[in-house]
């Protein structure tokens, strides 16, 4: 076996890893196996590509080599051990944008660097150099504004620029008629005209979009940043980076639209940055008085009820809730209480945010459900527990058509007996909308940081209970 075979072999080996690791990705009781089919991928993949270039390159090359890998393993490390689960978007975006910033030198390298190609070729090389550098700069951008938004350094408010949408596609077209003469004749200046047209666009397309639509910005910088790697791919002829980018690719672009599915956002509304008015404007003014209880009543309507549903949110991952979350459920299902979990698609910060959590606590998957597994049995429902959550859970959204989340499919809590919704102020949720909810006559508001709270409830029970139990 000669040694292109064997790097096409273990390539093979990898990419299939990938494949494999993606279905298991779809499944709580899979994940956790998929993303170690994903780290052996990974790591056959990139021991591959060490050993190759090894065998290539120049004294000073693999010294630059090993270094990169050195730091980049570093500071990957570092950034994963310490990063907190709320703070996981932000890191995402972050390394999203270093995909980008990765395409766009591979792009210029490419264009400096042609190496020896054939006659024939010169046109589809400089093709893949423009597309790699203009995906790979929208990303860099987008994902450095997208970074900057949901870690709170900017306002997530949309930037409304008049004509952004004219503006957008007006950037289009140049690309494309820049395309076409950067091929048939290249210069330097034409590919800075494109980079800096690029980095413009995706610093605007993601500035025009508002605070309750970045979910969906986060998994379309993700299918972004896979379109650019398997751009580079094309560059440098690297099969694994062609068929990995295009996964990323199009999974991200999937996730993209199940997410707008979710949130009933039109997918090219959200792109072209058409929705997320102000997060603080819009909506009908929201007026009445909020009733308060008190962990020990919450005790006593629990060990009353039949039927019990916890809808997580935001709140329960800032307060680091699960553990007694997970606690209180079990101590009610073994008094006989029947206790299901509601997660809402993009409660949290990231998606699947709310599982992952769950999952870490040891709450058993057949009791977590999905909004649309669990909205119509909510009627039925004794208690409800919305534990930081709030946009996710706004009446608003289905009842007030002004309100800047019209439309979004919400959990219908307030149709149970009784909601007790744990936070710890009167304060708006991310998309920054007035919740009617905490002022309805069935709601009860247990102000306070989740995890106490739900630990006083706990301990509530426990009084309660006969000794021993
Ligand atoms: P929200 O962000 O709407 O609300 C969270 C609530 O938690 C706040 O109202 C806050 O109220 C409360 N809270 C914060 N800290 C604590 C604490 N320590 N103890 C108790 N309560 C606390 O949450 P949802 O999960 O309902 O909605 C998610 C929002 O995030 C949606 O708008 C979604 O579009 C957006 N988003 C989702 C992403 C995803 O992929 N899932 C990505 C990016 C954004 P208070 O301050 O009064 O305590």
């Amino acid at each position: 076996m000669t040694a292109s075979s064997l790097t096409l072999a273990a390539y093979l080996v990898a990419a299939l890893l990938f494949v494999v690791s993606l279905a298991g990705l779809s499944r709580h009781e899979t994940a956790r196996a998929g993303v170690g089919f994903g780290i052996a991928g990974m790591a056959i993949a990139l021991v591959t590509v060490v050993i190759t270039a090894l065998g290539a390159a120049s004294t000073l090359g693999i010294v630059l080599l090993v270094v990169a890998v050195l730091v980049g393993a570093v500071i990957g490390l570092w950034r994963a051990r310490v990063v907190e689960m709320t703070g996981m978007p932000e890191l995402i975006a972050l390394m999203h944008s270093f995909v980008g910033l990765a395409a766009v030198l591979v792009g210029w390298n490419g264009y400096l660097e042609p190496g020896n190609l054939e006659a024939s070729l010169v046109g589809i090389h400089h093709g893949e150099v423009v597309v790699g550098v203009f995906i790979g700069a929208v990303t860099f951008t987008g994902s450095i504004i997208a970074y900057l938004k949901l870690s709170a350094k900017m306002a997530s408010a949309p930037l409304q620029l008049p004509g952004k949408n004219v503006l957008n596609l007006g950037a289009l077209v140049a690309f494309v008629v820049l395309t076409v003469f950067f091929v048939i004749s290249p210069s330097t200046w034409l590919l800075g005209v494109v980079t800096v047209l690029a980095l413009l666009l995706g610093l605007h397309l993601v500035a025009s979009i508002g605070g309750g639509d970045m979910p969906v910005v986060v998994s379309m910088l993700n299918s972004y940043s896979g379109w650019a790697a398997a751009a580079s791919g094309f560059l440098l002829s690297n099969d694994l980076l062609i068929i990995t980018g295009a996964l990323v690719g199009s999974s991200g672009a999937y996730l993209s639209y199940v997410m707008c599915k979710a949130m009933n956002r039109s997918f090219l509304s959200v792109i072209a940055g058409g929705f997320g008015a102000p997060s603080s404007s819009g909506g009908a003014e929201v007026t009445g008085e909020h009733q308060e209880t008190d962990a020990a009543s919450v005790a006593e309507a629990l060990a009353g009820a039949r039927s019990v549903v916890i809808t997580p949110g935001y709140g329960m991952a800032v307060a680091q809730a699960q553990y007694p979350v997970a606690e209180l459920t079990r101590r009610l299902r073994d008094s006989g209480v029947q206790v299901r979990f509601g997660v809402h698609p993009v409660a949290g910060r990231l998606p699947g945010h709310m599982n992952v959590l769950l999952a870490e606590a040891q709450v058993p998957y057949d009791i977590v459900l999905e909004m649309d597994e669990i909205n119509d049995d909510l009627a039925e429902t004794d208690v409800v527990l919305v534990i930081g959550a709030n946009d996710t859970v706004n009446p608003a959204a289905t009842e007030d058509p002004t309100s800047p989340i019209a439309g979004m499919p919400v959990l219908r809590v307030w149709e149970a007996g009784q909601v007790i919704v744990f936070k710890r102020s009167m304060a708006a949720g991310y998309a920054g909308v007035q919740n009617p909810l905490f002022f309805k006559e069935n709601t009860r508001m247990l102000f306070g940081d989740a995890k106490d709270r739900v630990e006083d409830i706990v301990a509530a029970l426990k009084a309660m209970a006969p000794v021993g139990s």
